[in-house]
C-alpha cells in the first residue's frame, strides 16, 4: 500500500516537473517576444524558443515587417539540423497564411518539428485556428493555452481581430 502511494506521489511529482518545464520554456518565449517591440509593428511581438532534450537550442521574435517572424528566426539558426526531436514554444498561434513572409506553421511542418506548445490562438481572421489545424493535420502534437493570461496581456494591443 505505502509503495503504491509512493508511486502515485512520484507520478504526481513527474507531472508537476513536466508542467513546470513547459511553463519555464513558455516564459522564455515570452521574454523573446518582449524584445520585438517596437521594430515588429504593426505585427504582434511574438516570441519562440526551440527545445531539444530540455535545452533551448534556438530563440526568435518578430522582426521588422517583411522579415522573419519569431518561428522563422528561430528555425533559421538551425539550418542543417534534424528537428524531429525538437519542441517549439510559441506565444501566438503560428501563422497559416502567406502574408509578407511565408507561413510559419508550414515552416514548422516542413522542418519536422515534433510538438508545438502555443500560448494563445491568433484571432486574425486569416488565422484563428487554421495554423493549429495545419500543424495537427501534419501529425504534430499541439498544446494550446500555456500561460495564456500573461501572453494575452502582452499581445492583445497588437492583435488583429477583424479587417
Ligand atoms: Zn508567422
Amino acid at each position: 500500500m505505502s509503495e503504491f502511494i509512493l508511486q502515485l506521489d512520484l507520478y504526481r511529482i513527474l507531472i508537476m516537473m513536466k508542467q513546470g518545464a513547459i511553463e519555464h520554456f513558455m516564459w522564455e518565449a515570452i521574454y523573446e517576444g518582449r524584445k520585438a517591440l517596437p521594430e515588429c509593428l504593426p505585427n504582434p511581438p511574438v516570441g519562440c524558443v526551440l527545445v531539444e532534450d530540455d535545452n533551448i537550442i534556438a530563440r526568435g521574435y518578430t522582426n521588422k515587417p517583411g522579415q522573419h517572424h519569431a518561428e522563422a528566426m528561430a528555425l533559421s539558426q538551425l539550418k542543417h539540423q534534424e528537428l524531429t526531436n525538437v519542441i517549439a514554444f510559441v506565444t501566438l498561434e503560428p501563422c497559416s497564411f502567406y502574408g509578407r513572409t511565408p507561413s510559419c506553421a508550414k515552416a514548422l511542418v516542413k522542418r519536422g518539428i515534433k510538438e508545438v506548445y502555443v500560448g494563445i490562438i491568433d484571432p486574425h481572421p486569416k488565422n484563428n485556428g487554421a495554423g493549429i489545424m495545419l500543424l495537427r493535420k501534419a501529425g504534430i502534437q499541439v498544446y494550446v493555452g500555456i500561460l495564456s493570461e500573461i501572453i494575452q496581456q502582452d499581445l492583445k494591443p497588437y492583435l488583429v481581430f477583424e479587417y
